[in-house]
């Protein structure tokens, strides 16, 4: 499912939620910012990815960026192993009552996808 970043969330829901801004819906072929990010940040989502499930779905989504398909883990802290693709990221800005909607995918693109990233991957399983 791609969603354009800050488009209003539309995943699975009648109509698109005006308050809830997408982030992180990647497709292969379709355009996305590469950028810099700071280490406590991917720490930050890394944290989120365990505690914060929202949506959780029964089956997974493959990431179709990497050049074979592949199913996505993440070792958190505690050991458990997580499967990325089965859940979103919700989170609300307090300053302005919007909420950021990601797929909890957004951990493997950030550390594996983008060319650019030169941060730590350790705690990364795929
Ligand atoms: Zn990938």
């Amino acid at each position: 499912m791609y969603l354009p970043d800050l488009a209003q969330y539309q995943y699975g829901v009648p109509v698109p939620l005006p308050d809830v801004l997408a982030v992180g819906w990647l497709a292969a072929g379709q355009p996305f910012t590469v950028g810099e990010i700071e280490p406590d940040l991917l720490a930050a989502i890394g944290r989120l990815v365990v505690t914060h499930r929202a949506n959780p779905v029964r089956g997974v989504h493959e990431c179709d960026l990497c050049a074979e398909s592949r199913v996505t883990r993440l070792r958190a802290a505690s050991g458990e192993s997580l499967l990325l693709g089965s859940a979103e990221i919700w989170i609300r800005a307090e300053a302005t009552g919007l909420v950021y909607a990601a797929p909890n995918l957004i951990h493997h693109y950030i550390t594996v996808e983008f060319p650019g990233f030169s941060g730590d991957c350790s705690g990364v399983v795929d």
